[in-house]
């Protein structure tokens, strides 16, 4: 068996440290969010309306609610589309994240990653719809890097890029139906997740594939470290759907779920180094931290994979 090393394009532990670019891009997202109000209501799961009580945990003074039905992960207040919009696309932060420094580095550090990505897209194109070459629309990309990537896929016929980040220009307003959607970690900072997949759907020709990747609420990470995590914070992390979360979503949406898997390899690592920010109530993580045992760990990580337990969510679907 091939094993990726797989990850999220975000922002990672490992990228955490002084003066780096994402550190510095985590006190941005910081500084923007200390300036809110923060909320004090909980409103209902956003894919299946449940009603939700119980809070995970606080990140930056937002309270992250789960799910009763399928333990997916969210914003317990919704955020407001202005204030989405300025964090996203005119905020301190967004200006840096469109930087040409910020983008070469990004370009540099997720090189092998997108090359994996690509691999992994282009098996799946194959093994679903054949070996031609097809129109793809890639969805709110904010990697420049990862579009060049995509020009040199040989399944490609023409691509539209949709709704993109700055310095991304190149948006393609009159995109015909297309035979495959690529999303990638865009639905995490989806504040209606399902509204983003219906107009995604509608643009899909039936048969034709959606594939994404996603964070996920329910990974092993996510649910031991809670608001010690670095990696997860608002309004980078909105969304945070199981895998069930996410088959139900792709359902109403109007796909049917191919495959769906948490490949993630990093769980482990991402608690290793999270030291002594492990909840202090975590006894036997941190027992098992403590023994300093790499092949436990890793064999740690294979049983999180293999049972849908890791953070990080592949899935591929098929427009109904
Ligand atoms: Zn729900």
């Amino acid at each position: 068996m091939i094993r990726y090393e797989f990850v999220d394009s975000a922002i990672r532990d490992e990228d955490l440290h002084p003066d780096s670019f994402f550190d510095r891009e985590r006190k941005l997202a910081k500084d923007f969010i200390d300036d809110l109000e923060k909320p004090h209501t909980i409103d209902p799961c956003p894919i299946c309306g449940s009603p939700r009580n119980e809070i995970l945990f606080k990140k930056w003074g937002f309270p992250y609610a789960i799910c009763p039905k399928s333990w997916t992960i969210g914003l317990a207040s919704l955020p407001n589309e202005n204030i989405m919009q300025e964090y996203f696309r005119h905020s301190e932060l967004s200006d840096f994240r469109a930087s040409r420094k910020y983008q070469d580095e990004v370009s540099k550090k997720r090189k092998d990653l997108w090359e994996n990505q690509l691999g992994w897209i282009e098996g799946r194109v194959s093994r679903y719809i054949g070996n031609e070459k097809y129109t793809v629309a890639d969805w709110e990309c904010r990697f420049a890097g990862w579009i060049d990537f995509l020009k040199t896929a040989g399944f490609k016929d023409k691509l539209f890029v949709q709704e993109p980040f700055a310095p991304i220009n190149e948006n393609t307003n009159d995109i015909e139906e297309t035979d495959i959607v690529l999303l990638i970690d865009v639905l995490q900072r989806e504040a209606k997740p399902l509204q983003l997949l219906k107009r995604i759907a509608k643009k899909v020709k039936p048969g034709g594939l959606l594939i994404t990747t996603c964070r996920s609420g329910s990974g092993f990470d996510v649910l031991t470290l809670q608001g010690n995590s670095e990696n997860i914070f608002p309004m980078d992390h909105i969304f945070l759907p199981s895998p069930q979360g996410m088959e139900f979503l792709l359902n109403e949406a109007g796909f049917e779920v191919l495959e769906l898997a948490t490949p993630g390899l990093l769980d482990m690592k991402y608690v290793q180094n999270a030291g002594e920010n492990i909840p202090k109530n975590q006894y036997f993580l941190r027992y098992i931290i403590e023994q300093r045992d790499e092949l436990l760990l890793e064999r740690m990580q294979g049983f999180l994979q293999r049972n849908n337990l890791s953070s990080h969510i592949r899935c591929v679907a098929r427009k109904k």
